[in-house]
C-alpha cells in the first residue's frame, strides 16, 4: 500500500495530544484510497482498523496500537441547489469549521451556530454535534459510509442514523464498523437565525446575518473554551445529563437556581458545568497535569506531558465527586481507545 508510514506517535493526531505508538498508519484521501486501506487491514492484521479524523474526540492510550490507524482525509466538497434548498455533500475529512466558513461565505444557511468546533465533518454524525440550539442532525440529509469487514457502501438516510443527544447508531457495536466517506446536509437561501441561547442573545434585533452570528459564536466560544491548538483539550470531555423530572425537582430543592432544560420526553437536561462548579466547587480544579477548565468546569484541560492514564484517572475522579454528590452517572463526550478494560 502506497504511503503506508510505521511505527507512529498517536498524540501528534489528537487534540488531547495523547495516544502511544501506532504499528501502521495511512491517510485516505478518497473513498477509493480508504478502501484499499480496508482491505490491507483486513489482510495484514488481526485488529480491525482505528479511523481517526480530527483526533478531538478520543483519549487513546499511551500503549498505542497493535494494528493499522487510518486517517480519514476524503476532502470532496459540492454544493447543488434545488430551489430554496441547498444540497451539500462533504468528505468526512474536510474540517468543519472550514467548511462552515464556506457555507456562511456563500450565504447557505443553517450551520453557522457550530462555527469554531475542533473537529472534521465525519465526527459530525457519530455524536450528532450540537452548539447554540442547532444540532446536525437537522440539517443531514444522509450519510455515506463504507463498512470495515464486508466493504459494503451504504447510504444511511437520517432516519436510519438513529440521532439522539449527543447520540446515534454510528455509536453503537455495530454501528461503530462503519466508516463514514460523506456527509449531505440541507442548507437554505432563505436567512434562518437561530438566537434563542443566553449567548447569542446580544443578536437578539432584527435578522442577524450569518456572518454575525458566527462572529459573535466564535467570540463566546474563544472565551468559554481554550484554544486547542495551544493546550491539550478536547472541548466538553463530558456529556450534559438527561435526568428523570422526578430527579431534577429533587435537586431543585436542594439548588433552587439550578438551570434545566425539558426534554420532548418530559426529560430534563441539566448543565453538567454548572453542578461541577456550584454543587461540586471544581471549577479549575487540577491534579497533576490536567484541570478543569477555569471558564467552563465541562472542559479538560491537559499540560505537556501528560499521559492517557493520568488523564482516565482524572476523569474517574470527576465522575464520582459529581456522583457522590447528586447520585447522577455522567457519561463521557470522549471515547477511550485501546483502554485495557
Ligand atoms: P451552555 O450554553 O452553558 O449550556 C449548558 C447546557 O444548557 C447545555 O446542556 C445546553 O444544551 C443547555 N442550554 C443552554 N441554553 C439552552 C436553551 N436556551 N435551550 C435549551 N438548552 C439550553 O453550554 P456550553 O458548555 O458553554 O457550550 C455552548 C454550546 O456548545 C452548547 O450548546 C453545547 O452543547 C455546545 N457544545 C457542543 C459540543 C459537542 O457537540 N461535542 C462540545 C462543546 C460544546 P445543549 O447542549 O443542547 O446546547
Amino acid at each position: 500500500m502506497d504511503r503506508l508510514q510505521k511505527n507512529i506517535k498517536l498524540s501528534t493526531y489528537t487534540t488531547l495530544h495523547v495516544g502511544g505508538v501506532a504499528d501502521y498508519l495511512v491517510e485516505a484521501t478518497t473513498k477509493e484510497e480508504l478502501e484499499v486501506a480496508l482491505h490491507w487491514a483486513k489482510a495484514h492484521t488481526a485488529t480491525p482498523p482505528l479511523i481517526l479524523g480530527g483526533g478531538s474526540n478520543v483519549l487513546i492510550s499511551d500503549e498505542g496500537y497493535r494494528g493499522l490507524v487510518i486517517l480519514n482525509r476524503i476532502t470532496e466538497l459540492s454544493y447543488k441547489e434545488i430551489g430554496g434548498k441547498v444540497f451539500l455533500t462533504v468528505g468526512a475529512g474536510n474540517s468543519l469549521d472550514a467548511v462552515i466558513a464556506d457555507t456562511v461565505e456563500k450565504g447557505y444557511w443553517g450551520l453557522e451556530n457550530l462555527s469554531a468546533i475542533p473537529g472534521t465533518v465525519g465526527a459530525t454524525p457519530v455524536q450528532n454535534v450540537g452548539a447554540y440550539g442547532v444540532e446536525v442532525s437537522e440539517l443531514i440529509d444522509s450519510v455515506v459510509a463504507i463498512h470495515r469487514d464486508t466493504f459494503e457502501e451504504k447510504k444511511f438516510t437520517k432516519q436510519e442514523c438513529l440521532f439522539g443527544y449527543r447520540d446515534s447508531y454510528f455509536k453503537s457495536e455495530e454501528g461503530s464498523r462503519w466508516c463514514i466517506t460523506t456527509v449531505v446536509f440541507v442548507l437554505s437561501t432563505i436567512p434562518a437565525p437561530r438566537i434563542t441561547y443566553a449567548d447569542l442573545s446580544m443578536l437578539a434585533k432584527e435578522s442577524p446575518s450569518q456572518k454575525e452570528i458566527r462572529e459573535t459564536v466564535m467570540r463566546v466560544r474563544s472565551k468559554k473554551f481554550p484554544d486547542w491548538n495551544t493546550v491539550g483539550t478536547a472541548g466538553s470531555f463530558f456529556k450534559n445529563p438527561i435526568i428523570a423530572k422526578e430527579t431534577f425537582v429533587e435537586l431543585q430543592q436542594q439548588y433552587n437556581d439550578i438551570p434545566g432544560y425539558i426534554q420532548e420526553n418530559g426529560e430534563v437536561k441539566i448543565s453538567l458545568g454548572w453542578i461541577l462548579d456550584r454543587v461540586c466547587g471544581l471549577k479549575g480544579y487540577r491534579l497533576g497535569n490536567v484541570r478543569l477548565f477555569e471558564e467552563q468546569a465541562l472542559v479538560l484541560v491537559a499540560d505537556k506531558n501528560v499521559t492517557a492514564e493520568e488523564i482516565d484517572s482524572f476523569a474517574k475522579i470527576i465522575e464520582e465527586k459529581v456522583f457522590e454528590k447528586t447520585k447522577i452517572k455522567i457519561e463521557r463526550e470522549v471515547k477511550n481507545i485501546f483502554f485495557k478494560k
